[in-house]
């Protein structure tokens, strides 16, 4: 029998998770059936229950359930604990599995895809909302030089380093405190992008040969990306990597198989532009 999966999210339209996931099932020969819930607002529980009851083997969580789905869960990863929201779920008869595949699908876009290494880096990361948080574990773990949270509202990034301080070098601060030293990859882990908005980030934070990473995709050139190709940087990059590879990470957690995921994000690239 073909094993189901899906994303849930409101609107749900946009998903590019049951196109991806079909192109994994096809390469990597899977019978699985993969669609999109559009899950009512409140209704979330209701609505994966009624997916569980048809024979759901899986989901990916989509904005705005992360948090619900992380309530939802009866076992957490720890990066899912840290980031306090969840994007993919495994259901074992009562058990609901959870983690938050974000974080290392965006690592092994920059080490793996653009061929970029954390280790020994100096790494700004801006945000602290859910993205930002899933990244903190799976980045720290990959040994950068250093690693500065710069958040809008300061005292997150405060409270999101001081809960890591044990795994590496990791201080918060606000965008005021930028400016006087370079960093050799940027991260754009705010939602600034998503209504052509600019972080306050001074372009002084991109170091010669610097990678510019915006986690929005299919945006172009945003705001941010345009102020580093500004300032001289040559590699920019949005998040299609990103969501290619944590659609790959969460495929092989229920599948046991990890799909290459070259077709998928040549398939979706938009040129930045
Ligand atoms: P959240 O809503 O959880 O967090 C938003 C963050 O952005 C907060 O830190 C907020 O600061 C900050 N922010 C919002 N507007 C501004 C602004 N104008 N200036 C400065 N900071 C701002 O969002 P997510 O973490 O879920 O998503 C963040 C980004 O990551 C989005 O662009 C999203 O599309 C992308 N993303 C990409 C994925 C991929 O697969 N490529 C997967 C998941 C997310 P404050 O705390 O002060 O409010």
């Amino acid at each position: 029998m073909t094993d189901r999966y899906a994303v849930i999210g409101n609107p749900i339209g946009h998903s590019k998770s049951p196109l991806i996931h079909a192109l994994f099932a096809q390469a990597t020969g899977q019978d699985i059936e993969y669609t999109a819930i559009e899950g009512p607002p409140g209704q979330f529980a209701h609505a994966v229950d009624a997916f569980r009851a048809s024979g759901g083997r899986g989901m990916n969580i989509t904005a705005p359930f992360k948090l619900d789905a992380f309530g939802y869960a009866t076992e957490r990863s720890e990066r899912a604990q840290l980031a306090g929201a969840v994007n993919a779920m495994k259901f074992e008869g009562e058990r609901v599995l959870a983690d938050n595949f974000d974080g290392v699908g965006l690592l092994r876009d920059i080490t793996h895809n653009l061929g970029c290494p954390v280790k020994g880096k100096r790494v700004l990361l801006l945000g602290a909302g859910g993205a930002a948080r899933g990244a903190l574990l799976p980045f720290l773990a990959a040994q950068p030089a250093q690693l500065v949270i710069a958040n809008r509202t300061l005292e997150k990034a405060q409270d999101l380093a001081a809960q890591l301080a044990a795994q590496g070098s990791v201080t918060g601060c606000g965008y005021q405190s930028l400016g006087h030293q370079p960093f050799d990859m940027v991260l754009n882990a705010t939602s600034a992008s998503l209504r052509g908005e600019l972080p306050p980030v001074p372009a002084s934070v991109f170091a010669p040969d610097c990678l510019a990473y915006e986690l929005a995709y299919g945006k172009g050139l945003t705001p941010f990306l345009r102020l580093a190709q500004n300032a001289g940087v040559q590699q920019l990059a949005d998040g299609v990597g990103m969501l290619a590879e944590q659609a790959a990470e969460a495929f092989a957690w229920w599948r046991g198989v990890r799909p290459d995921t070259r077709a998928v994000i040549e398939q979706l690239t938009l040129p930045l532009a």
